[in-house]
Order: C-alpha cells, then structure tokens, then sequence
C-alpha cells in the first residue's frame, strides 16, 4: 500500500495556496476570512473521503476515520495557519500527508483496529493573536478560562473574543475549555512536519524520525545601578549596568557552548537606559532565550546563567530582578513509536535518521498528555522556511506521506505502545 504521490503534491498546493498575497508566499491566519476558506477547503475533503468531520470550540478541526475496534484513536496532524508571507509546507504538511495516508487506506479497503483522528490545530504560529501553538493548548487544558478576553490582537488590540465571533463555524469564546479533549479517548498523537533547517538537506537524507523536542526559556534580566559622568566618576566608584550586561551576554554564549550538548542560546539585544554616549548605563535589560533537549542540562543552565549575574551584580554594586516569559520544558517522544517509525522508512526503504527538534510544535502540548512521535521531512531549498522560499520536494513528502502510512498502520494495530 503506497501514497498517491501526484494528488499529494497537487492537494498540498491548493490548499497551501489558500491565503496567498501578492507581496508574495501565503499569510493564512487563524480566525481570518482565508483561513475560513482553508477550513471550508479542508473540512470538503475531509467530507468526500468519508470521514466523520467537526470544529471544536476554538477551531480546530478534526477527521475521523473509524476503526474496526472501539478503541482510543491515533491523533494525527499539525497545523493550518501560517506565518505573514510563509511558504506552502509549513503546518500542512503534517495535514495532508495524514489525509493522503487515510485516503489511501479507505480506497484499498484497509480498515483500521484503532479510529484514526486527523486534526488541524489553528493558531500555532500565532501570527496576530499572540501565544503559539494555541489549538494544541486549547485541546490539552492548557488556557486560561479567559484567554478570549485577555488575549488580543497585536495591531488592532481587539479582543480574540471578537475574532472567534466574527469567524463563526462553531467556535465560542465563552466555552474554550469545551475544546480539551480527554486523554483517555486518544492512543498517541502523531505529527508529519517540515525540518525547517539544513541538517537533512547536508546529510542527503529525506526523513527524520525526531527524538526530543527542545525545550524554550526565555526570561528578561532587568539590572539596576546609577548613572554618573563618563569621565567625572573613577572606574572603581560606578555601578555600570551595560557593563554587567554585556559580560552577562557573553557568559549565555559561553555556558550554552560549555554543555556539549547543541544548546542554542542568545541575547537578541540590550535595553541601556539612559541611552546616552557619555553617560554610564542606570538600567539595562538583557532578553535571554536558549533552547535545550536535556532536561537536566535545561535546568541547570538556568541556575548557572543567575549565578553568573549574582556575582557580577555583587562585583559592580548592581541589583537586579528576573521575570520569566516562556518556560516550556523539553518534549520526549515516545520511544516505541520512534521503533516503529523506523521500521515503516526501514521497509519502505527511506534512508532516514534521528534527530531533536529545536523549533517548537504542537507535538510539545500533546506531549504532555499523550505519547507523542513526529517525521522530520527535509526542508530544501537551502532549508529556508517562514519565508516564500520555503520547499519540499515532491519525492520528499511523498516519502514522508508514505512513512506516516506504514506508521499509522501499525500502530493501529497495537494493542499498547
Ligand atoms: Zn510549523
């Protein structure tokens, strides 16, 4: 049993068209008219295959295959929306490989033990209503009872309250917490996404099979010290907050090389105040933002990077204060389903490696409430992604589509992981 590689790669491009602006590449976001239209798309085809379709509360939208059993079913997707002038792969990609796979296996009379759920998350990349991989949230417990009102539009200020309305098909601001799903009703979740970097497109291999899911800190340092004449006042008597900062910097760079483990870290800029060529720095602000799959290595960094500031701050007579953004830990896939992910490349005879995520996804949610696994497909022209460039070749997510197929059908048939 193989994938349709032609009607693949034709679907994927009607739909990922949806949302196209003639600035060039696709601005498709949640809540918006186009992405109206891209449900409406997807939700028919979802509809001729024959499978059972719905939107929850807050938009996602789900199709379901039923299995020959009534047991939990596999969950398996990615999300609809993009980022402003993104490309036709992003997201989609994890929706039409899915849709492809179950078209194949009605149309070859294979039915599944388990139901097979395909689910299109809305808002992932969170291009207006800010926050990042919403639906997945939404579908976890993850949001607040409030988020409609509290959460608003980056430019216009209005709330999503009035977005969900505006969109309709079913979505209600007022009953967010309908839309999380019990983990109990669920086997694993499963998730076909782009690479989104160059690491396939160098080692010439089309598939990954993703191990970890790295987990994201971001925290602001805010130091505070006096500001004083830049040639009045002796080295030794100033509290200089730009100079903490910029050894601060240095050390994130250092301590993120020092773990041996591919951490990726940066400070994407200082906030000196008050901003002046002759004036030593009162305030400084330092954004800090680091990506680690180890969870020890994770927490540990943090500890470390706060000890430097504490002893640098003691150094020059500074205080100072932490206020965290975004603390998402490190996802682990499922290691049973990583086996049985490369058995499917393995007897399809996709070469295929493994490799951690560094980008965030949907699958960091589900992780937290499901067994999760995830494909890796090459990215290539020069691995761009976010951006109109933004490609996979037909070969490639025809493989990936085929990958996803053989994993589908065995895990269906898995009486436990
Ligand atoms: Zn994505």
């Amino acid at each position: 049993m193989r994938i349709n590689r032609e009607r693949l790669w034709k679907k994927q491009h009607e739909t990922g068209a949806i949302g196209a602006v003639k600035e060039g590449g696709i601005s498709r976001f949640a809540w918006t008219p186009e992405y109206k239209r891209a449900c409406e798309n997807l939700m028919e085809q979802m509809r001729e295959i024959g499978l059972e379709v719905r939107m929850d509360t807050v938009g996602n939208i789900f199709g379901r295959y039923e299995g020959s059993e009534k047991l939990p079913a596999i969950l398996c997707g990615s999300h609809l929306d993009t980022v402003p002038n993104g490309g036709y792969f992003d997201g989609l990609t994890g929706i039409m490989t899915a849709l492809e796979a179950v078209t194949v296996m009605k149309e070859e009379g294979f039915k599944p033990r388990r139901p097979i759920e395909i689910v299109a998350f809305i808002n992932e990349e969170a291009s207006q209503f800010l926050g990042g991989t919403f639906g997945s949230k939404a579908m976890c417990g993850e949001l607040p009872p409030d988020y409609a009102d509290t959460c608003r539009h980056r430019v216009t200020g209005e709330p999503l309250r009035k977005a969900m309305k505006e969109f309709g098909m079913g979505t209600d601001p007022d009953r967010l917490p309908d839309s999380r799903i019990d983990p109990k009703d669920y086997f694993c979740f499963i998730e076909v996404h782009i690479e989104q970097g160059r690491y396939l497109l160098d080692g010439d291999i089309p598939i990954s099979v993703v191990s970890d899911i790295a987990g994201i800190k971001q925290f602001y340092i805010e130091l505070h010290g006096v500001s004083c004449h830049a040639g009045g006042m002796a080295m030794k008597d100033r509290h200089d907050t730009l100079q903490a900062a910029a050894a601060i910097a240095c050390e994130v760079e250092r301590l993120a090389l020092a773990t041996g483990n591919d951490t990726r870290s940066t400070v994407g800029y200082i906030e000196s105040e008050p901003g002046e060529h002759n004036i030593v720095a009162n305030k400084s602000v330092i954004p800090v933002d680091y990506r680690e799959a180890d969870d020890r290595i994770w927490s540990q960094l943090y500890e470390d990077i706060l000890e430097f500031v504490k002893k640098e701050c003691e150094k020059r007579g500074l205080t100072w204060s932490v206020h965290s953004t975004c603390d998402l830990a490190p996802s682990h896939c499922n290691r049973s389903i990583m086996k049985v992910m490369d058995q499917a490349a393995e007897e399809l005879g996709v070469r295929h490696n493994e490799m951690i995520s560094f980008p965030c996804h949907d699958a960091v949610n589900m992780e937290r409430i499901l067994p999760v696994g995830m494909i890796f497909v090459r990215s290539s022209n020069e691995g761009l992604s976010h951006c109109p460039e933004e490609y996979t070749t037909k070969e490639d997510l025809g493989d990936s589509a085929d990958v996803l197929l053989g994993t589908l059908k065995k895990l269906s048939n898995r009486e436990q992981l």
